[in-house]
C-alpha cells in the first residue's frame, strides 16, 4: 500500500555545486500523514516539489502507485492534478472572487461542469465556514481565511495526495490554529498528506510518521512518540 516511494533521489542545482537532495528515501502509504521537519536548506521544499514534478530529479526515482514518474507513459499534467499543493504564500488570484478561485482549475481542465464546480466550491466553503465570502476578493480576507481557501481550492481538484509546504509559516500566530484545524480534519478523513512544518505540536499530534531531514536526506524517521519522546 505504498502510494509514494522516493528512492535514492538526488537533486543538484548550479551544475552540481548545490545538492538539495542527496540520496533521499521516503515511502508514504495511502492515507498516511507524514510530517517533514528539518533545518532551513535541508531539501524539504525540493522534495515536495519533486513529488509534484515541479523539479526534475538529477538521479534516483519516484514511484507513484507503483509507476516510475520518469516513465514515458506518465502524463505530467495528470500526475500534478492528483497532487494538491499548498504553499506558505497562498497564491490566490487577486482579480478573481473566492468562488472563482476555487472553480477555476476544475473548469479550465474540464474536470467538472460549471454546475458541478460551483456546487462543490460552495460545499467546500461551507465546510470552512466561509460560504458568505464566496463573492469577495482575496484582499478582503485575513491570512488564515486565505490559506484555508487555498487548501479547499486544491481540494476542488479531488487530489489523491495533499502536499503542504510550511502552510502556516507566513500567518499571524492567531490564525495558525484555524489552518491546522482544517488540516487535522483532512487527516482524519484519510487524506494522504506530506506536510513540511515547524509546528511540532501538529506533527506530534496529527502525523502518523515524522521524518527529519538534513543535508538533502532523511536522517531519522519514526512515530511522533519515537522521535519526540526521549527515552
Ligand atoms: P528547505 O525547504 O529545507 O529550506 P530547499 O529544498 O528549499 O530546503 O533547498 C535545499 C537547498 O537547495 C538549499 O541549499 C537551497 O538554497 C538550494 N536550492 C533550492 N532551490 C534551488 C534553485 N532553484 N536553485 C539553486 N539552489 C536551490
Ligand atoms: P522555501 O521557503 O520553500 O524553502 P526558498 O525560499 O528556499 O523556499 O526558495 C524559494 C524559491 O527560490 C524556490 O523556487 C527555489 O527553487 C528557489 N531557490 C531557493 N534557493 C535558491 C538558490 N540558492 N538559487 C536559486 N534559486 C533558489
Amino acid at each position: 500500500n505504498k502510494l509514494i516511494s522516493v528512492q535514492h533521489l538526488v537533486k543538484e542545482y548550479n551544475h552540481g555545486t548545490v545538492k538539495a537532495l542527496n540520496d533521499c528515501n521516503l515511502d508514504i502509504a495511502q492515507g498516511e500523514v507524514v510530517a517533514i521537519i528539518g533545518p532551513s536548506g535541508s531539501g524539504k521544499s525540493t522534495l515536495l516539489r519533486s513529488l509534484n514534478l515541479l523539479e526534475e530529479p538529477t538521479g534516483g526515482q519516484i514511484f507513484f502507485d507503483g509507476v516510475d514518474l520518469a516513465d514515458k507513459s506518465v502524463d505530467i499534467n495528470l500526475h500534478r492534478q492528483k497532487m494538491g499543493m499548498v504553499f506558505q504564500h497562498f497564491n490566490l488570484f487577486p482579480h478573481k472572487t473566492v468562488l472563482q478561485n476555487i472553480t477555476m482549475a476544475p473548469l479550465a481542465l474540464k474536470k467538472k461542469t460549471p454546475e458541478e464546480a460551483q456546487k462543490q466550491a460552495m460545499e467546500l466553503l461551507e465546510r470552512i465556514g466561509l460560504a458568505d465570502k464566496a463573492g469577495e476578493y482575496p484582499n478582503m480576507l485575513s491570512g488564515g481565511q486565505k490559506q484555508r481557501i487555498a487548501i479547499v481550492r486544491a481540494l476542488a481538484m479531488d487530489p489523491e495526495v495533499m502536499l503542504f509546504d510550511e502552510p502556516t509559516s507566513a500567518l499571524d500566530p492567531e490564525m495558525v490554529g484555524e489552518v491546522l484545524d482544517l488540516m487535522r480534519s483532512l487527516a482524519k478523513e484519510g487524506m494522504t498528506m506530506a506536510v513540511v512544518t515547524h509546528e511540532m505540536g501538529f506533527a506530534r499530534e496529527v502525523a502518523d510518521r515524522v521524518v527529519f531531514m538534513a543535508e538533502g536526506k532523511i536522517l531519522e524517521e519514526g512515530s511522533p512518540a519515537e522521535l519526540f519522546d526521549s527515552p
